[in-house]
């Protein structure tokens, strides 16, 4: 995560002074995952996205999509002008397709987009979910989706009678290793699975930034870094926990002021016994790591969750699948979720959101009581 927090950091310095990327290289092997010929131009339907919040990772998700055949930007909502006018001329944005925070409910008359991509901070996502879902809109969140599992329920609860879909931003259930290592476990290459091992971190920097603002982050590194460990055990062990215990460690309490994390540890609880120990963090670098081991081998990821290449290899050798950029490939398979009703892998639904966010709501529960909570599986 601290390449992927350089990288931000650099991306944040100013639109205008930006090296944009160039992603041209990416439109082969971002062609090859999705399935569809590079040689074959693309004739399915296309998914017209909005991307609400120009921000770092807002700038990364825009330039990923230049190389996508089956989503397209064509839109903004943003509270900075400048911003707007930067990205209008970046990726030829009509006027009309302009939006702030105030006046984007419109956006239900604009029949030139499909849905809006709400990359804000987290406090955020909820009512803007929600009134995007309100506008007729399909909404596509970042994670984490909302500020706890009820705020997520409500977002659910919205779509559903607006009839849009839902999805959160989950990259990693589109990545090619983590995909190899899914396949393996359900195939019994891993036999029974015991034990999944997950630590997400990075140090963080400026102490002003909103992830270190509780009213805007909704906690600390557990909202941030820690919900990687926290959707990983999930996948990796392909089980729901039934209990959580947890213990959190403060080195710098004048950074990480009440109510933001610094440290979690937390291990989980799975219904066949299995077992998960995790460490969420804002004061390591270099702390991306997946091991899940079986009765009948194992797998790891190190990095599992950065921008990549992930590296990892298993029992059998090391994991061979390209590297392709995340935010190119998640939005080809939205594009297919959305407009053809495609089930990927691993889920990107609000369900799923509203998964984790319950584990969060209990990590945050026993690591202030002290206590093992339990959880309803
Ligand atoms: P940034 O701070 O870089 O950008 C957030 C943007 O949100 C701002 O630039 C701004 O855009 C808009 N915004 C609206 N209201 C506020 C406010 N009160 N304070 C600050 N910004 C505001 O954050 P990131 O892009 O890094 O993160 C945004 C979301 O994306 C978070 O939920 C985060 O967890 C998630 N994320 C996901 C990643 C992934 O790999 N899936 C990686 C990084 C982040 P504008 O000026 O256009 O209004």
């Amino acid at each position: 995560m601290n390449n992927r927090r350089k990288f931000l950091q650099h991306l944040t310095g100013g639109i205008a002074a930006l090296p944009f990327l160039s992603l041209n290289s990416f439109a082969t092997t971002g062609a090859e995952a999705s399935g569809s010929s590079p040689e074959l131009p693309y004739a399915g339907p296309v998914l017209r996205v909005a991307i609400m919040g120009l921000g770092g990772y807002g700038t990364m998700v825009a330039e990923a999509m230049r190389a996508c055949k089956k989503a397209k930007l064509v839109g903004v909502i943003s509270g900075t002008p400048a911003k707007i006018n930067a990205w209008q001329t970046r990726y030829h944005i009509p006027e009309k397709n302009c939006y702030n925070y105030e006046n984007f409910d419109k956006i239900k008359d604009n029949p030139d987009i499909d849905a809006v991509y709400v990359i804000t901070p987290n406090a955020l996502h909820k009512e803007q979910a929600i009134r995007v879902a309100r506008a007729g809109k399909h909404v596509i969140c970042e994670k984490p989706m909302a500020l706890n599992a009820k705020e997520a329920q409500e977002m659910i609860d919205a779509c559903k009678k607006a009839n849009v879909k839902l999805l959160v931003g989950y990259r990693m259930h589109f990545e090619p290793k983590t995909l190899e290592i899914i396949r393996m476990r359900k195939a019994g290459e891993l036999g029974k699975v015991q034990f999944f091992q997950g630590l997400t971190g990075f140090a963080i920097g400026d102490p002003g930034q909103w992830r270190l603002n509780k009213a805007l982050a909704g906690g600390g590194a557990m909202m941030d870094i820690g919900i990687y460990s926290v959707n990983g055990a999930r996948y990796m062990t392909g089980e729901e926990p039934v209990w959580v215990t947890a213990e959190e460690t403060k080195t710098d309490p004048a950074k990480f002021r009440e109510g933001v994390d610094e440290t979690i540890q937390f291990q989980l609880g799975f219904p066949s016994g299995a077992v998960a120990s995790c460490l969420s963090t804002y004061s390591m670098n270099f702390l991306d790591r997946f091991f899940v081991l079986g009765t009948g081998g194992f797998a790891e990821l190190q990095p599992a969750t950065n921008y990549g290449p992930i590296q990892g290899k298993t029992h059998k050798g090391p994991l061979t699948a390209l590297h392709v950029p995340h935010q190119t490939v998640q939005m080809e398979e939205m594009s297919d979720i959305i407009l053809q009703n495609k089930t990927p892998i691993v889920p990107v639904d609000g369900e799923e959101g509203l998964k984790d966010l319950k584990i969060i709501d209990a990590i945050y529960q026993a690591a202030k009581t002290g206590k093992k909570v339990p959880l309803s599986g």
